[in-house]
């Protein structure tokens, strides 16, 4: 397997090497060049597949013979060593919780995936490689457990000083080792400047190898598929397939539902759910896209004017307006009814939703009063706690903290304060 860059000026590279560089020299996006088919009778049978040989099936064709398949098999099931549980909501909808990973958010799937790919081909060559990440909440803390003790491999997290939540602060900054937190006084826009520029800069490019960690390297995109075939095992009428609606920020997530689906998975209907940032279900309405100023939204994970995977989804449907009209509905949901969302499925199922499933929730359920006769899920993409504020205030009573993050409040916080500035980040990059 191979991968070309979405804008064709660069030349196509290995698993291994649109890993390694992220993004291709000519800024394009690297897609895979052939979609691999799933055997139908692997998708008849899944049941009889432990979740690791479905996603070995699933990953080995993009991976090709970059890793060997035992290392490959211990990349894999490491990665999705926790839950991934169908839960019923009502008669119609579930959720699919992806918050049972390490740090509670989906990211963990992605950022595990891609770390150990990384610390994988790390060994077959000279030097470190220098992971730079930017963060607005839940990427650093996926990034920095992925990575945490991988050989050969440095993280650099920018975050914005005060602008996370505490959980996903701790997250971030607690982990030490070869995980440096750089907290920078200003906001993510001016954090993923300075992670911008620095890509650029010729001297640290000479000084250092960089690489990118977000949803844009294929190690971090691909492994998302996993997710979707994971609820197929678990989906209990398969004559009448799901419609599932994601939460959408930067569009990694479903893109990679998407992607499952053309390699064979059934779905009915996809819902791409997006807060008032809603540059692609705009294109879903009117067939023209524009990008726009991202505005904070209290889902702030997917407070993205411009989704960077977006261009992948056209990709993947060959640019056809039409043919992605039928398969995707946008919805855009504001925070009033993602608030009373929350509040509702509290009072009226039990079920306790975060921010971002909420949206996708209130989606859903729209969608079903236009077509009672189906079923789906939500992807719900982070535990509720990361977003104590909001949601206690809906379900007026206090969250309890899950074991796994409850360890973090005995740990001190360890970062380095930083202007934001690019000079300052070189400066610190070159010399500390
Ligand atoms: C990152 C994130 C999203 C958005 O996912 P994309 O792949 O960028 O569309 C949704 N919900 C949560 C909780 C996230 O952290």
């Amino acid at each position: 397997m191979h991968y070309y860059s979405l804008n064709k000026q660069a030349p196509n590279v290995s698993f291994r090497e649109a890993t390694i560089k992220g993004q291709a020299p000519d800024k394009g996006l690297y897609f895979p060049a052939t979609i691999p088919t799933i055997d139908p009778l692997v998708i008849r049978n899944s049941n009889d597949y432990t979740k690791e040989e479905l996603a070995m099936l699933v990953m080995q064709p993009y991976v090709g013979d970059t890793i060997d398949e035992k290392s490959l098999f211990r990349i894999v099931s490491e990665t999705i060593g926790f839950d991934f549980p169908l839960v019923t909501i009502n008669e119609q909808i579930s959720s699919l919780e992806l918050f049972h990973g390490p740090t509670l958010a989906f990211k963990d799937v992605g950022a595990r995936f891609m770390s150990r790919c990384l610390g994988y081909f790390s060994q077959q060559q000279k030097g470190k490689v220098t992971v730079l990440v930017a963060t607005s909440g839940d990427t650093g803390g996926a990034v920095a457990n992925g990575f945490l003790g991988v050989e050969g491999v440095e993280v650099v997290i920018l975050y914005p000083s005060g602008k996370v939540s505490p959980v996903q602060e701790l997250q971030l900054t607690t982990c030490g080792q070869n995980i440096k937190a750089l907290e920078v006084s200003g906001s993510f826009d001016d954090c993923q400047a300075m992670v911008k520029d620095a890509f650029m800069d010729a001297d640290l490019n000479k000084a250092l190898q960089l690489t990118s960690a977000n949803s844009i390297n294929v190690a971090r995109w691909l492994p998302q598929q996993l997710y979707y075939f994971f609820a197929w095992q678990q989906w209990p009428d398969k004559a009448r397939p799901p419609v599932i609606a994601v939460p959408s920020g930067n569009f990694g997530n479903i893109c990679a539902g998407l992607l499952a689906h053309v390699s064979g998975l059934p779905v009915q209907h996809f819902i791409a759910a997006c807060n008032v940032n809603d540059a692609v279900p705009e294109y879903l309405r009117t067939g023209s896209y524009a990008a726009k100023t991202a505005v904070p939204t209290i889902s702030n994970a997917m407070d993205v004017g411009s989704p960077s995977n977006f261009i992948r989804v056209m990709e993947l449907f060959g640019n056809q307006y039409e043919t992605i009209k039928e398969k995707i509905s946008g919805y855009t949901v504001t925070d009033e009814l993602t608030r009373q969302t929350i509040a509702d499925v509290y009072q009226q199922e039990g079920y306790i939703l975060d921010p971002h499933g909420a949206v996708a929730y209130y989606a859903l359920a729209d969608y079903f009063s236009q077509h009672p006769e189906q079923k789906g899920f939500i992807l719900e993409t982070a535990h509720p706690v990361k977003f104590p504020d909001t949601v206690e205030a809906m379900i007026g009573k206090q969250l309890e903290v899950p074991a796994a993050a409850q360890h973090l409040f005995a740990l001190e916080k360890k970062s380095v304060s930083m202007k934001a500035s690019f000079a300052a980040l070189k400066e610190w990059l070159l010399h500390a």
